[in-house]
């Protein structure tokens, strides 16, 4: 199954796809994650890709798309994989599109968390003030100043994605503002009646 999982900073992408992974046995690719990797690592990536990231900005579609098409191709990703904050652009839904056509593969579905706008300042607020309680790392864009920058910069240049998918007949709207539980629970509907 390949599955991209579109939405907002605070839609609860992320929750979703570690779901997915254990109930579906495949990975998720989270190319904040893997961005944010290269910044902790300091390569060569990390070190042009940090202070875009601290401003909420989007980092280049060649250095993402780059780290997408490496990724695919490793082993654990053959049987499927989640998309999590990718693509971002339409030049990135564009370059997945032809990475999976070389492939001879084929996206599934793209599940758009549909969410409030006002609840997720709120939401990246508390995933900032629960990682400080828990002791691990604060994320650097988890505030309200640089947040605003993220939201913008979704509205500007992911949100016509949901056109660019819809028109392709791949964009399932799920409610985002459902509990956790709920909203696994509507995917699980949507994802049932693919297969
Ligand atoms: P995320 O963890 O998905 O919220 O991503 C954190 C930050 O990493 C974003 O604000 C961007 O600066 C960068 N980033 C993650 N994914 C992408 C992408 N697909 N395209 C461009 N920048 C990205």
């Amino acid at each position: 199954m390949r599955l991209i999982l579109l939405g907002p900073p605070g839609a609860g992408k992320g929750t979703q796809a570690q779901r997915l992974v254990e109930k579906h046995g495949i990975p998720q690719l989270s190319t904040g994650d893997m961005l944010r990797a290269a910044v902790a690592a300091q390569t060569e990536v990390g070190k042009r890709a940090k202070a875009v990231m601290d401003a909420g900005e989007l980092v280049s579609d060649e250095i993402v798309n780059a780290i997408v098409a490496e990724r695919i191709d490793q082993a654990d990703a053959a049987k499927g994989f989640i998309l999590d904050g990718y693509p971002r652009t339409l030049a990135q839904a564009d370059a997945v599109g032809a990475m999976l056509n070389k492939r001879g593969a084929e996206l599934d579905a793209v599940v758009e968390l549909v969410v409030d706008d006002k609840a997720l300042v709120g939401r990246i607020l508390k995933r900032a003030a629960d990682a400080k309680a828990a002791g691990q790392p604060v994320r650097k864009d988890d505030n309200a100043e640089v947040f605003d920058e993220r939201l913008r910069e979704y509205y500007k240049k992911t949100a016509p994605l949901i056109g660019y998918y819809y028109a392709k007949g791949k964009l399932v709207g799920v409610d985002g503002m459902a509990t956790i539980d709920e909203v696994t629970k509507e995917i699980d509907g949507v994802l049932a009646k693919l297969s």
